[in-house]
């Protein structure tokens, strides 16, 4: 862009996101810190009650952060050297830093464009002898699609587990995210609805993986007859109780977060109207954790986010194409036309506000901004 060109200082600024957190929130975590008993109790155990029922699962099980829940459902199967996961071409790098964590191999499998979630039709051509689990991720707070992922992982007798970072609350023919697969995995991140600044939660209908994720959290420590024994080289992947009572006081408010996130979606899907803008599926159940546009030439990607925060207007990639990342780059040497969609994704993809306190008039000057991007000519 032309110096000339460049439009004057933003008169007002609107984050990518706010967590939404209220008084109660900051007085629920107070008072925790006031009674003294910080780390993972009463507290832990009701965040773990109320998602437990907000997901309909058996067991949940909350841990210090969304990697560490991820690597724990990894952990609990066994899963290490010598293995492979299936896991996106894109997503945030935690999906295969776990894979890595646990010993194993990330083995990647691009995406649908409609969806950025794994294109299931590409699953079976990467699982191999070595393949002992398919992660897949529900990204941006959309749900893969669960029925043939869980047709193939059955055929296959492989387990599958949701990286659903994103996507608490989101649901796909009634099926919520986390309950499909042997193990759903959630971040209370503050880019997540619900946030304890860091933190995460572990589902599963599988009463002896919930078991191990709790020994594998704490140490490896396990009870046995009334006795402390130290039964695996655990970790500590604990979470606090002040951030446990953070994220319980918002997950009251969890329906009301979802609604307004679909109204606002909702809005951008009907007044954003610039040619050059791919507008992302509407699909029900939609958790609309990021509102995600894939930028079409010849506007760029690069122009959209400059013009955009030239009006401050918070902006920033959605996810990555992960075997493009330096390390995947030098530890699976990919092509990256193997990733096409992936590759779409991330070189033309751009995520624009949307949290419950973004205000009409803020997301009508975010509307009116994208509309009016100048088309460059093509080169
Ligand atoms: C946020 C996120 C994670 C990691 O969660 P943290 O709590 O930040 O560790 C993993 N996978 C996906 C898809 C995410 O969006």
């Amino acid at each position: 862009m032309s110096a000339a060109a460049a439009p004057p200082a933003p008169s007002r600024s609107i984050p990518l996101l706010i967590p939404s957190i209220e008084e109660e929130d900051i007085a629920a975590m107070a008072a925790v810190v006031r009674s003294g008993n910080l780390v993972q109790g009463e507290k832990v155990a009701a965040l773990e009650e109320a998602v437990r029922q907000v997901t309909g699962s058996a067991h949940a099980v909350a841990a210090s952060n969304g990697t560490a829940t991820l690597h724990l459902s990894l952990a609990a199967l066994g899963i290490g050297p010598g293995d492979e996961v299936i896991v996106p071409a894109f997503s945030f790098i935690a999906t295969a830093n776990a894979v890595v964590h646990a010993g194993a191999r990330p083995v990647f499998v691009d995406i649908c464009r409609s969806t950025f979630n794994i294109d299931p039709a590409l699953v079976e051509a990467a699982i191999t002898p070595r393949t002992r689990a398919i992660m897949v991720v529900h990204e941006f707070g959309l749900m893969a699609d669960m029925e043939p992922l869980l047709a193939l992982a059955g055929r296959h007798r492989l387990p599958l587990i949701e990286d659903a970072a994103c996507a608490l609350g989101a649901t796909q023919g009634g099926l919520p995210a986390g309950r499909g697969g042997v193990a759903g995995s959630f971040s209370l991140h503050p880019r997540k609805t619900i946030t304890s600044g860091e933190g995460g939660v572990l589902v599963t209908e599988d009463p002896e993986l919930a078991e191990q994720y709790r020994i594998l959290r704490n140490h490896g420590i396990s009870q046995r007859d009334g006795r402390m024994e130290f039964v695996a080289p655990g970790y500590n992947y604990r979470m606090t109780d002040f951030q446990a009572a953070l994220a319980l006081s918002q997950l009251r408010r969890l329906p009301d977060m979802l609604a307004v996130r679909r109204q606002l979606a909702a809005n951008y899907l009907a007044r954003i109207s610039h040619p050059c803008l791919v507008l992302p599926a509407a699909r029900e159940g939609h958790a609309w954790q990021t509102f995600h546009l894939m930028v079409e030439p010849p506007l760029s990607q690069e122009e959209v986010i400059t013009r955009l925060r030239a009006a401050g207007i918070g902006c920033n990639l959605g996810a990555q194409c992960l075997p493009a990342q330096d390390f995947y780059a030098r530890t699976h040497r990919h092509q990256v036309r193997e990733f096409p969609q992936a590759w779409a994704a991330w070189q033309q993809g751009v995520a624009i506000p949307l949290h419950p306190r973004l205000s009409p008039a803020d997301q009508d000057h975010i509307i009116q901004t994208l509309n009016s991007l100048p088309i460059p000519p093509r080169s």
